[in-house]
């Protein structure tokens, strides 16, 4: 159910707003970064409630800026309006429904997909085929609560931060590469640039892939063709699977990690001369993402937290891939 705009917020919509403090000036309501009426801006809207008996409210402490809600601030993702931005966060457990078994005070993070349990993926344990995600199509994490299932907190162990917890979601979708059928003796790349190519490499390092490297196709075209197992692509184009496909030997694969968000032309010669499996990956286990998640060095690639007042700033800074990653620090808690 979306949060809609207290009358209020419908007044105030926009950049008046953002001189507003983060303080809630009546309880029921929270400022909150939401898409509506065909923008995104800083609005008052309602505070989310327990709507179903397994529902549990999160006070959010850090939230995560990444490519997809930036899409959906662009319009280039279609929700409902309106809509609360935001499925990367950390926060505490404020409220739960009688059959939420999760204590208050508990410390989570999230998986923002929220499984149908009805499709034939559900059936199988396999990805769900119409999971709702939040900022997509639940409200988000970019206000001072959100709603959530109890089945989707991921508790965070003792000596994780609540920022660094915030980028457990990240992690778990990292983590999905080893999903595919790549073994740690494989020599393998992972191709692109930044925060995403960075923790792919990390995360295949710390689980044992020695032999990994780290490639910017754009930068340098000198290694060797078909001199790796693998390949794994953290940002989805026609160059970077030409790219793979001269690095990957015959019968290797191609791990595809990252969601491309639209049609992409490809030249499937290459592929089919070397016989190239491509290995498409959605999520790896968030449980085990926040155990890994704490041991990966992550406060080094955070930016500063911000308050959500500066969203627009957040937000900018958030398209450069080279810079840290944008977090919204809300209620104040560690
Ligand atoms: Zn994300
Ligand atoms: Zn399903």
């Amino acid at each position: 159910m979306a949060a809609a705009p207290s009358a209020d917020a419908a007044a105030s919509h926009g950049a008046r707003d953002s001189k507003d403090s983060q303080d809630s000036r009546d309880s029921h309501e929270m400022l909150a970064v939401v898409r509506a009426d065909g923008r995104t801006s800083l609005s008052r809207v309602r505070r989310p409630t327990l709507a179903a008996p397994d529902d549990v409210i999160v006070r959010v402490a850090f939230a995560g800026v990444c490519r997809t809600d930036l899409r959906v601030a662009d319009g280039g993702a279609a929700v409902s309006e309106p809509r609360i931005l935001g499925h990367e966060l950390a926060g505490v457990v404020e409220e739960a429904g009688p059959r939420a078994s999760v204590a208050r005070g508990a410390r989570v993070s999230i998986d923002p997909y929220v499984a149908c349990r009805a499709c034939a993926g559900c059936a199988r344990e396999a990805p769900c085929e119409a999971p709702a995600m939040l900022g997509l199509d639940l409200d988000g994490a970019f206000g001072s609560h959100v709603r959530v299932p109890a089945a989707s907190l991921v508790p965070l162990p003792d000596d994780v931060p609540l920022d660094v917890g915030a980028f457990v979601e990240p992690v778990a979708a990292t983590l999905a590469i080893l999903r595919a059928s790549i073994a740690r003796a494989d020599r393998g790349v992972v191709l692109g640039r930044g925060r995403i190519a960075r923790l792919a490499y990390d995360v295949l390092r710390a689980k044992g892939f020695e032999r990994v490297a780290l490639h910017d196709p754009e930068r340098d075209a000198s290694l060797p063709a078909s001199s790796f197992d693998f390949a794994v692509e953290t940002a989805l184009d026609a160059a970077t699977v030409a790219c793979a496909a001269r690095l990957v030997r015959p019968r290797g694969r191609i791990v595809l990690k990252s969601r491309a968000g639209a049609p992409l032309a490809i030249d499937f010669g290459p592929l089919l001369r070397k016989e190239i499996a491509l290995e498409p990956v959605w999520y790896g286990d968030f449980r085990e993402a926040a155990a890994l998640v704490g041991r990966l060095e992550v406060r080094a690639r955070l930016a500063a937290p911000r308050p959500l007042a500066a969203f627009a700033e957040v937000f900018a800074a958030a398209r450069d891939e080279r810079a840290g990653k944008q977090l919204f620090a809300l209620s104040g808690e560690r």
